[in-house]
């Protein structure tokens, strides 16, 4: 079966070439689309793409979109047609980061070790926050990814995120936490 290709061809929207999810994708079924015509309330944008199935009714759907609408869309700046902000896709990520930190092994094989240097360092280069991207490929030049165990790692990924608040001038985590905050939860039993 042939990769899905961006709308009719036309360079995406996004600025990811070939990304075929960036145009409006409201149909008749989406639940979204529904809520804001009955309250009339524009809601925030909440995804970043879209599942599979999803764009194959944007597939279905996409011979009646008239030239109209292929004028807005193209005339939309990138980060206009971005479906998540910049905070959104942070705080996601960093809870995907440390979770994943948080279930590594204590004890990984060298192949899994490895792995999960070449993971970070290829995120690097796919986040799609291109400033949050270059920032992260400049202290990984500096500061690779200790993966030698479990609480190595979560401690790298909370250093590195108390990097980045320092730089946005939010508050340091206390990294002896970690655990608490990713895997166990907080000892005093309170929620975040
Ligand atoms: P976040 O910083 O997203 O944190 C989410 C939660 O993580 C917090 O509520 C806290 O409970 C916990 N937490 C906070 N610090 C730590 C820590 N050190 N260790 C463990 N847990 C912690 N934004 C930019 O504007 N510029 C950038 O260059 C930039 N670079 C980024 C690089 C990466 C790899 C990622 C994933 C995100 C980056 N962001 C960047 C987004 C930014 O870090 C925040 O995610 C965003 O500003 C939202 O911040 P927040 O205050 O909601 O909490």
């Amino acid at each position: 079966m042939a990769a899905p290709t961006g709308p009719r061809g036309a360079s995406s929207p996004t600025g990811f070439e070939g990304f075929p999810f960036a145009l409006a994708s409201k149909t008749p079924e989406d639940s979204a689309g529904k809520e804001q015509e009955q309250t009339g309330a524009k809601k925030k944008p909440c995804r970043a793409c879209t599942d599979f199935k999803s764009w194959m009714k944007v597939q279905k759907t996409e011979k009646t979109t008239t030239p109209v609408q292929e004028t807005v869309a193209a005339e939309l700046e990138p980060q206009q047609s971005v479906r998540v902000d910049r905070g959104e896709l942070g705080r996601n990520t960093w809870s995907f980061l440390h979770t994943m930190a948080a279930y590594y092994p204590d004890k990984p094989s060298s192949t899994q070790q490895q792995e999960m240097g070449q993971f970070i360092n290829l995120f690097s280069k796919f986040f799609p926050c291109e400033e949050c991207a270059e920032d992260l490929r400049g202290r990984l030049k500096t500061n690779q990814p200790d993966t030698k165990s479990r609480h190595a790692l979560s401690q790298w990924f909370c250093n590195i995120h108390n990097g980045v608040n320092v730089r946005l001038g939010k508050p340091e985590f206390d990294c002896s936490r970690v655990d608490e905050r990713w895997k166990d939860g907080w000892k005093d039993g309170s929620c975040d």
